[in-house]
């Protein structure tokens, strides 16, 4: 059925539940949160149902619907895993959705969901492909190309927050024990975390990683020199993953992407480990912030409206 003249996203996180609605050209119509019903699953549902009813109502037009969560939908069993409201964990989450809203539904990961945001009107617009790599609490990434989410059958394409840190030197081997299992992943070095860990174990001194990058501005050596450590770490990841998937574009996002001194300092550095003469992959701060989760899900019906 092709009658849907609004692209609705959703971005179902732990705490709260948003529904935007986008015009065709990208403009917002709509916006509307609500607290996540606790660990209650039959109560999310409805609660998504809900908004996307309301919002259908006030904007008089149906729309397709697009979902950003945490976590992935196993291609095996069609079953989510890996999302913080564990009570959406194992279940049929885009099976039930289609029910509860009466339409099909894409959902994808909020990681995937930034990239494509930033893809389709962001700071990547126009870019063929795309790495979206977010630096908050913990490290992901998703990738669009000719914008598309590129989803893989393990669909953890992206994902590259667990891989090691390449080229790594004496001092960062084995590197900080990750939740994941292994050490040194990229993750245990650039998540906002893993900056404080750095600047601790220089300094013994605990700082957030916010106030570590105010001091580096102000002229303090130690933490001007955990900023260059991570600057020259980021530029590794990234030069790694220019060499697998050579991107257009690399947007940042994440608590970490607010940190301006990133987008000249990194590219002056990367060229050392891209196996090319030059580097043309730009990299870019993202346009949506905080709203690159809930605009992404809307697009991923891009050709809906
Ligand atoms: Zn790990």
């Amino acid at each position: 059925m092709s009658s849907e003249k609004l692209r609705l996203g959703i971005d179902l996180g732990g705490t709260k539940i948003e529904i935007i609605a986008l015009a065709r050209d990208g403009r917002e119509l709509l916006r509307r949160r609500i607290a996540t019903p606790d660990e209650d699953y039959r109560a999310i549902l409805e609660g998504v149902a809900d908004l996307v009813a309301q919002a259908e109502r006030e904007l008089g037009a149906r729309g397709s619907v697009g979902i950003g969560t945490p976590g992935s939908i196993s291609r095996a069993t069609g079953l989510l895993r890996g999302s913080n409201s564990v009570c959406l964990n194992g279940k049929p989450i885009k099976a039930d959705f289609e029910t509860v809203l009466g339409r099909e539904v894409r959902i994808s990961n909020d990681a995937n969901c930034f990239a494509l945001s930033e893809a389709c009107d962001g700071a990547a617009k126009g870019a063929d492909v795309v790495f979206g790599a977010i630096l908050g609490t913990g490290v992901g990434g998703g990738i669009v190309v000719g914008g598309n989410v590129l989803v893989g059958p393990n669909g953890i394409a992206g994902e590259w927050g667990h891989n090691p840190l390449p080229w790594p030197t004496d001092d960062e081997r084995p590197g900080p024990q990750c939740f994941c299992g292994h050490s040194g992943c990229i993750e245990t070095f650039l998540s906002g975390p893993g900056l404080e860990r750095d600047y601790f174990s220089a300094t013994r001194r605990r700082l957030s990683s916010v106030d570590i990058v105010a001091k580096a501005e102000g002229g303090d050596a130690a933490a001007e020199q955990a900023m260059q450590r991570y600057e020259q770490r980021l530029a590794r990841a990234l030069a790694h993953m220019i060499n697998i998937l050579d991107p257009d574009t690399i947007v940042l996002g994440g608590g970490m992407s607010n940190v301006r001194r990133l987008y000249d300092a990194v590219p002056a550095l990367w060229s050392e480990w891209v196996f090319s003469d030059r580097v043309d992959t730009s990299l870019v701060w993202n346009t949506h912030g905080d709203s690159s989760g809930v605009r992404g899900a809307a697009w991923l019906w891009p050709d809906a409206g």
